[in-house]
């Protein structure tokens, strides 16, 4: 039977924080003191964080938060797990809680798109007139997203509103959806995209998390799993049926299985299977297999002799020079 007994919470709240740094520096030693792992901003625009520990010191880390003023009313996002989904306890301050570092910063407590719930989400993304955008970054997108969701070709959050001015002919004239992992990017950029004139904009109210576990939709439409960003990787959304739309990166078959590449100076993440990984030495490219920190042969202490058996069946070898 498989043991349960530990959570793992995703929250935020936009709520002004007035000495993020000191606040930062309590708070870690509060979740030290509860033997949470995770990781948490602080900015003066509010607090954004997941966090994993038992049931009985997750729960009374909720309770504690709840009894603040500030934070009464914050949503918690609980999902069920076997054990800690973090190696170590971060608390930071920050200057914005989601990196978009715009010339003139958007207050979601003052603009912000509109919030649909999961059953009015999944509605809306049905009609002619709308438009999906994921507010999430190309390696998310990959691993799973909503069916027929216009995918920004970014790496990484502070790049998605250049790239909506270089596309906008895509949103003009239709409702435009927003979506992202639990809620707190959309708030900004839906609020960023109301400020650049799109008329009609909506959000999914508590992100793709709330969506998978609202009884009703129970995560229809979803395709692929969704990326978190703790030692899961990838967890399911949508209870009615699975849809694998990751590929692997070396042979393009169906793939949820991401790794790092073994080259600790690329680190690229890449869908493979395990077979794969052998096959190439968990490297994303002939430079990242022959890299001399190549963590994969030292993990495997393989020899010389073995690495280059491995590469020559890849047609390669130490001198390849790619074209
Ligand atoms: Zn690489």
């Amino acid at each position: 039977m498989e043991n349960k007994d530990y959570q793992v919470l995703l929250y935020y709240n936009y709520v002004h924080i007035e000495d993020p740094e000191a606040f930062a520096k309590e708070h870690l030693q509060f979740c030290k003191d509860l033997e949470l792992k995770g990781r948490i901003l602080v900015a003066e625009e509010g607090i954004n964080g997941t966090v994993s520990g038992t049931t009985e010191q997750t729960n009374k880390y909720m309770e504690a938060m709840h009894n603040d003023p500030r934070f009464a009313n914050m949503v918690f996002k609980v999902d069920e797990h076997d054990g800690h989904a973090f190696k170590k306890m971060h608390v930071r301050p920050r200057k914005e809680l989601v990196t978009l570092r715009l010339e003139e910063d958007v207050n979601p407590l003052e603009t912000t798109g509109k919030y649909l719930e999961p059953k009015e989400f999944y509605e809306a993304m049905q009609r002619e007139d709308t438009i999906v955008v994921d507010a999430r970054n190309d390696y998310e997108y990959d691993l799973g997203h909503f069916r027929n969701a216009v995918r920004p070709d970014i790496e990484s959050f502070r790049e998605l509103p250049t790239w909506i001015q270089e596309n906008k002919h895509i949103l003009e004239g239709k409702k435009v959806l927003t979506y992202c992992t639990g809620g707190i990017r959309c708030e900004k950029f839906s609020g960023w995209l109301v400020k650049e004139g799109f008329e009609d904009v909506a959000q999914l109210h508590g992100g793709i998390v709330m969506y998978g576990k609202d009884p009703e939709v129970q995560g229809e439409l979803w395709d692929g799993q969704l990326y978190v960003f703790d030692e899961r990787i990838a967890v399911p959304v949508n209870r009615k049926e699975h849809v694998i739309v990751g590929v692997d990166y070396f042979d393009s078959e169906p793939c949820e299985r991401y790794v790092n590449c073994a080259n600790p100076e690329c680190n690229k993440q890449i869908l493979c299977s395990e077979e794969n990984e052998h096959k190439h030495m968990r490297g994303c490219s002939h430079e990242c297999r022959v890299h001399p920190r190549n963590l994969y042969i030292q993990e495997h202490d393989l020899s010389r002799e073995e690495v280059e058996a491995r590469l020559e069946a890849l047609g390669e070898s130490f001198e390849h020079q790619e074209a």
